[in-house]
C-alpha cells in the first residue's frame, strides 16, 4: 500500500493508470476505520484493478458547533487495518491543500440537502458534495463505494453524479452492524459503556417500524408515534428526527404505499447517531 499525501501526485498516479486502461475503485472515508468501512474496501477490491482509499476529516461538512476538532483519528491503526485488504493507494490529503486560503467554490445539491439531517445540519451536505466532487476530480475513479449508513449522503451523491455528468459509477452497500444491531460508526467511540447499551434502542425502534409496515400498518403518523415513544424510553437519548420518507426523493410520506425509508437521528451523550432501514408492506 502506497501512501500519497500530495494532490498532484495522486492525480498523476490516476492519470498514469487510466492510460494503461486500469480501472479504479475509490472509498472515501474520514478514517477511524471499522468493519463498515472495511466492507466497502472489500467491495472495491472486487470491482476494479486498483483500490484507492482516502482518509480526510473534511472541515466544510462540520457546523461551527460540531465535533470537527474532536472527531476520532488514528491513522496508524487505520493503516494497520488496511494492510489486510490489498489496498493500492491510501490518499491522505491535507486541509491546507484542499482548501487554501483563497478557496471559494462549493457544490450544492438543492432540496435533497435540506431534508432529514439537513434540517439540523444546514451546511453539511454542501460540504459533502464539495469534497466528494473534489476527490473524484483528483482520484478519477471508475467506481466510488459508499455505505447506506449515510443514506441521505448516498442519494445526494447519486444525484450530483447524474446532474453534473461525472463519469463514475456510485455503488451503495448495506449497513454493517454490531452484534446487537447498533450501526457501526466512528462516533460510537464517544459513547460511555452505559450509553453504548442504550444506543441499541435506535435499531430496535427502526425494526419495530419496519415490522409494523410489513404487517400492513399504513399510517406513518401512528408508526412514528411508537418509534418516538420507544426512543423516548431512554431518558438520555434526544431524538433529532424520526421520519418515513420516499427512498429516492426523501420527501415525507403520510401513508405507506410501497417501499419507504425509515430514518432517524438522535443525540446521546457526546454523539449524534444516525440510522435507517428500508421497509415495504409484505
Ligand atoms: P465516514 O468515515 O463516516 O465518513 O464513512 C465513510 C464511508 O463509510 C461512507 O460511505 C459511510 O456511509 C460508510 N460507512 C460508515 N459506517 C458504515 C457502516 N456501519 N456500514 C456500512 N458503511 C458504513
Amino acid at each position: 500500500m502506497r501512501v500519497i499525501t500530495s494532490i498532484k501526485e495522486m492525480h498523476a498516479y490516476s492519470v498514469s493508470m487510466k492510460i494503461r486502461s486500469k480501472t479504479i475503485a475509490f472509498v472515501p472515508t474520514m478514517g477511524f476505520l471499522h468493519e463498515g468501512h472495511l466492507s466497502l474496501v472489500e467491495a472495491a477490491r472486487e470491482r476494479a484493478d486498483l483500490v484507492v482509499v482516502s482518509i480526510f476529516v473534511n472541515p466544510t461538512q462540520f457546523g461551527p458547533k460540531e465535533d470537527l476538532s474532536k472527531y476520532p483519528r488514528d491513522i496508524a491503526n487505520d493503516k494497520k487495518q488496511l494492510k489486510n485488504f490489498d489496498v493500492d493507494i491510501l490518499f491522505l490529503p491535507s486541509a491546507a491543500d484542499l482548501y487554501p486560503d483563497e478557496y471559494k467554490s462549493y457544490v450544492e445539491v438543492e432540496e435533497l440537502s435540506k431534508r432529514l439531517c439537513g434540517q439540523a445540519r444546514p451546511q453539511h451536505f454542501r460540504g459533502v458534495a464539495t469534497i466528494v466532487t473534489k476527490l473524484f476530480n483528483i482520484v478519477l475513479p471508475d467506481y466510488a463505494i459508499f455505505g447506506e449508513k449515510d443514506y441521505q449522503q448516498l442519494i445526494i451523491i447519486k444525484r450530483l453524479v447524474k446532474d453534473l455528468n461525472l463519469p463514475v459509477h456510485i455503488v451503495g452497500l448495506p449497513i454493517v452492524r454490531e452484534f446487537d444491531g447498533l450501526a457501526m460508526s466512528s462516533r460510537n467511540k464517544y459513547l460511555t459503556p452505559k450509553e453504548r447499551e442504550h444506543a441499541t434502542v435506535l435499531y430496535k425502534a427502526l425494526q419495530l417500524a419496519k415490522k409494523e409496515i410489513e404487517n400492513g400498518e399504513k399510517n406513518c403518523h401512528k408508526i412514528l408515534l411508537r418509534v418516538r415513544s420507544l426512543v423516548g424510553s431512554v431518558p438520555s437519548m434526544h431524538l433529532d428526527y424520526a421520519s418515513i420518507v420516499d427512498p429516492i426523493t426523501l420527501v415525507q410520506i403520510p401513508k405507506i404505499n410501497g417501499k419507504v425509508l425509515i430514518a432517524l437521528a438522535a443525540h446521546l451523550g457526546k454523539a449524534r447517531l444516525i440510522d435507517n432501514v428500508l421497509a415495504a408492506p409484505k
